[in-house]
């Protein structure tokens, strides 16, 4: 079918055609649109290449078109598109195995399991309602500037003002979240207060027995919000001691991203009963998975449960492409030093122009924290702004996130290089400059 690239007739049909709550989530100010995308570089249809710090939000983990994932996913295709799990396929079937052995598995005692998904929302719907099968419980303690998705189970979970709508489903308590910039025990406060936050919430707002915690590893939208040493391992205490699962959401965080570990809540060392993942699983096609321990997701199965796209062999051949790039290239150990040396970079700005009041984040997962006061950490949601469009003049995307869209994350495709940290630094530094200008 023929497709019309004019962006001025684009805006039309979308402004036409697109509900309302489609269209609002564009937040440039000039519509944009990109025609090519090939590993960490896009270019838009005047044929202008931007680096890409997003990745699509965070699904493009290995990179643009990689020739390996869509070699993999065209012949998947082509053979076959679908196949629903009532019949047998071999393609989801490796992959699922493929993903639990890449599980941390300490002792070798621990049987992960697989049910696929199509969306990270609906791995986190999912995981819910396997907290609640398996512990009899209702009761789920989220973190607030958390985000878990779109569904409106995901969407109970969700601590962000922007992203909440009316009639939610409840039995959701909120816990302080432990951020060491501007969190409610101020700055570096470290685990303890805020998991004696946790103890003091299952006493005073559940029924004291809850299902789960679910906490992203590290929060995306939040703004690149790290949970401090020894966080996730004593939440994960305090929920087993009530009854609860501990899941932990790896939709952003997951496969490499934070440069030390495949899955960010390795950087503890805790065991999850359960783990979410999406976006970067498919690097741009469309899956999830909750990965469980066995024993865990057993009750789930006295009902049914069947996702009519889970275990897609199209996106499955597509996730197995990811993790054998993941293997072959050694992309979590270029995160992490190319990570390092942006965050480093980052750091410099800080020091040149004084409304970033904080810079943060591992491996590839980085953020800016944009102030109008460094002392008074007033956010700046209004220079953030203007510095995320300026982004796009020196041909940068990257994305305004946080609870007062005042910080600039930063989650490229992973096989970003030096020399890309290089246009990066010097892209950013104009931005700013030009944004402080006004
Ligand atoms: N969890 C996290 C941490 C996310 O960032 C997102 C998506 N931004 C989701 C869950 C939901 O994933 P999806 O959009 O695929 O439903």
């Amino acid at each position: 079918l023929p497709v019309d690239w004019n962006l001025q007739e684009t805006a039309r049909r979308r402004d036409t055609y697109y509900a309302a709550s489609q269209k609002k989530f564009v937040p440039f100010a000039k519509p944009m649109v990109f025609k090519k995308g090939s590993m960490q570089y896009l270019w838009d249809e005047a044929g202008n290449r931007y680096t890409d710090l997003l990745g699509m939000n965070v699904c493009i983990s290995v990179g643009h078109a990689h020739p390996k994932v869509v070699g993999a996913a065209m012949a998947q295709a082509q053979d076959l598109t679908h196949c629903t799990t009532m019949f047998y396929h071999p393609v989801p079937a490796h992959f699922a195995e493929e993903l639990a052995a890449v599980m941390p598995n300490p002792k070798g005692d621990i049987e992960w399991v697989v049910h696929f998904t199509n969306s990270g929302a609906e791995a986190v719907d999912l995981a819910l309602t396997m907290a609640r099968d398996y512990t009899g419980n209702a009761d789920i303690l989220a973190l607030r500037t958390a985000y878990h998705g779109p569904t409106a189970a995901a969407q109970s979970v969700t601590g962000i003002a922007g992203w909440r709508h009316a009639g939610m489903p409840g039995n959701v308590a909120f816990v302080a979240e432990p951020n060491q910039y501007r969190g409610i025990f101020g700055e570096n406060a470290g685990a303890a207060p805020y998991l004696d936050e946790i103890g003091r919430t299952i006493a005073t707002a559940t029924t004291g027995r809850i299902a789960g915690m679910i906490v992203e590893s590290v929060q995306g939208y939040g703004g690149i919000i790290e949970m401090p040493k020894g966080y996730l391992t004593g939440a994960a205490e305090r929920t087993r001691a009530a009854g609860g699962l501990f899941i932990v959401d790896e939709v952003q965080a997951g496969f490499g991203r934070t440069g030390d570990h495949m899955w960010g809540f390795e950087a503890d060392g805790v065991i999850p009963d359960i783990v979410v993942m999406a976006k970067g699983i498919g690097n741009g096609f469309p899956l999830g998975a909750v990965v469980a321990q066995k024993h865990v997701a057993a009750p789930m199965a006295e009902k049914f449960m069947f996702h009519t796209y889970g275990a897609n062999p199209t996106s499955c051949a597509a996730g197995r492409a990811v993790l054998q790039v993941l293997r072959e290239d050694r992309v979590q150990d270029n995160a992490r030093t190319v990570g390092a040396a942006l965050l480093a970079r980052l750091q410099d700005l800080k020091q040149r122009h004084p409304k970033i009041g904080d810079v943060r984040g591992r491996g590839l997962m980085l953020a800016f924290e944009m102030v109008k006061d460094r002392k008074t950490k007033e956010p700046d949601p209004e220079t953030t702004a203007k510095v995320f469009e300026a982004c796009r003049e020196s041909r940068l995307i990257l994305s305004k996130s946080g609870p007062y869209q005042s910080c600039l994350r930063m989650v490229p495709p992973m096989c970003l290089t030096m020399e890309d940290v290089e246009t990066v630094a010097e892209g950013l530094d104009r931005a700013f400059t030009l944004a402080a200008r006004g």
